[in-house]
Formats: C-alpha cells, structure tokens, sequence
C-alpha cells in the first residue's frame, strides 16, 4: 500500500534545473511502485522522505523512496542519468554525457549516497526503538540488527554497466521499471524463509532482535517517519523578507568574486558589510544560496530549516 506519495512542488519558481529533472524520475518510479504495490498488504511505501540525522549538526537525509515490509526496510535512491551508468566493485560510480560521450564520476556516488540514508534511517529508528517497537519475552524490540537493503534506480533510456568481475552491488543497480520486482523478490526470500524459528532463536539469543515487524510496529514506524518528515522547500511556500539597513533603506546582497563571500549593501548609504544574519529563533547564522530562474536567493537556518526569499 502507499503509506505516503511524494508531494506536488509548491515553489515551481525556486526548483534547480537538477533537482526537477531529478523530481521527474522520482515522480516516474512513484507512480511503478503505486501500480506494483497499491493493494499489497504486507508492502507499505514511503515516496520522498527527508528528516533530521540523529547528530545535532544539521543534516537532513533524503530518501527517495522507502519500502517497509514485515521483514526488511528497503531505501531506493533515483537517477535521472540519460547517457547510463557505471559502477565498481567499490561502489563507485560514473554517468555517460549524452553530450560528449565520455565517462564522468559523480559528485557522490548514488551507491554510497543510498547507503548513509540507509544509515541514517536506522540510526532514527533505533534511537526511537521504545516508541515504535514491542517488547518480547520482556526484550525491547529494536532496529539495530534489522536488515536494510538499498538499491539505486536509474531512470531513463540508459544502461547500467557492471563491471568486468561480479562485485556485491549487482543486482543493486538496476533500471528503474525493474524495481518493484527486484522488491518483490527480496520481500519473497525473506517470507519464504522459516522466519518463525528464526523470530524465536534471535529474540532469544540477540540483545537486539532481528524479528518480524508486527502490522503494530509497521503503523507506528509508519506515522512517526511521516510526523518527523521535512519536505524540502521548493516542496513548501516560501515567504518573501525583506531585510533593512540601519539607515532604513533596503539591503541587497552580493556574492563577492574575490573572497568568494556574501557581502549586504545599502544603495541608500552606501553601507558595505559582510553577510553575517543570525537566525531569529536558534540565534546561529543564517545561510545565502541562489536558486531557480529567474535567480532568487534565499537565507536559510539549516538547523531550523526555515527558508526565506530575500527580497531586494
Ligand atoms: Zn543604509
Ligand atoms: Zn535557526
């Protein structure tokens, strides 16, 4: 069943060129696994998850695609590459530019990419066992040993091309319309297998279990990912803020070529000085970035992970 669809754009204007080709191919393999999974019992779907790390540094992971069956999670990451794909046995990986025909690596490999959000997901999880899991034989239920499988998508007319020797990430990388039977054939492996012996023997045996998730846990797991989920903010309306200087006219910013830095001018002083805003609520600094087309630019608190529209 689909436990959550990914959301419309709400910001059209802010969306990087990347990140809608990408919102594209996340659209295309939400819609294969609505079709493969809508009436399926046993298999929920997540589409477009984005929450805070359990470290206290700010960062949010962002899951494509996460399918939670009564046995495994699975996280699947989604490539919009044309040209096609390459991997190593290390994991690393390469697209094809259709526009010149060469192999380039990625910036981070969509392999180790799907692996920290995999990680990520559980380090969430676990820290939350009490709330979301059950006790049995008076054992608190845990993620810690809970598999968590991960595959990359690649969307497109492309290839995936594995490497001379088989490695472990075949069969991870695959074409997308390939996906909801490559989750199918996990999910099987796993119900076919004597899990009833095995619940019993690792709740006994482990601190913490590897069995079954209950439709109970599944519900829970379900809505706390969903209650601790961000949408990221061309997902949501932004508003415009306008900031101004002492003199009371409006500030505008600028990215200075030499230092490479933000810098606030006043037209109506003259005011030259560096960005250096904090963050109304958390009091830490505030952020700068330009986005969309026309460029805009937005301040952002990465802790609190508000957004705003400078307007000038
Ligand atoms: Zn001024
Ligand atoms: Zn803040």
């Amino acid at each position: 069943m689909i436990d959550k669809d990914l959301e419309e754009i709400s910001s059209k204007e802010l969306i990087s060129k990347d990140d809608l080709w990408g919102y594209g191919a996340e659209h295309q393999m939400a819609h294969y696994l609505k079709r493969k999974f809508f009436d399926h019992p046993e298999i929920h779907v997540l589409n477009n998850l984005r929450f805070k790390c359990v470290t206290d540094d700010g960062d949010y992971a962002q899951i494509d695609h996460l399918i939670i069956t009564p046995y495994c999670f699975i996280v699947v990451e989604t490539k919009n590459w044309v040209g096609g794909m390459k991997y190593d046995e290390d994991g690393n990986c390469w697209y094809l530019s259709k526009e010149d025909d060469e192999w380039h690596t990625s910036k981070e490999s969509p392999i180790f990419q799907a692996k920290r959000q995999s990680e990520a997901l559980r380090r969430v999880l676990q820290n939350n066992k009490e709330i979301l899991r059950k006790k049995f034989l008076f054992l608190q239920g845990g993620f810690q040993n809970y598999p968590v499988h991960f595959l990359v998508a690649l969307y497109g007319e492309s290839n995936v091309v594995k490497p001379e020797k088989s490695c472990k990430y075949d069969g991870m990388v695959l074409k997308a319309e390939v996906i909801p039977d490559k989750i199918l054939e996990i999910y099987e492996k796993y119900k076919n297998s004597d899990t009833v012996k095995n619940f019993v023997k690792d709740a006994l045996l482990k601190n913490d279990t590897l069995w079954i998730l209950p439709e109970e846990d599944i519900k829970k797991t379900v809505s706390f990912l969903k209650e601790i989920h961000c949408p990221q903010f061309f997902y949501r309306k932004i508003e415009l803020e306008s900031v101004k200087c002492k003199c009371g006219g409006l500030l505008s910013f600028a990215l200075n070529r030499e230092t490479k830095k933000w810098e606030a001018i006043c037209k109506a002083c003259g005011l030259v000085k560096p960005f250096s805003f904090k963050c109304s609520k958390c009091k830490k600094p505030l952020k700068l970035f330009e986005t969309g087309w026309p460029r805009k630019k937005l301040a952002f608190c990465k802790y609190c992970d508000e957004y705003r529209i400078v307007k000038e």
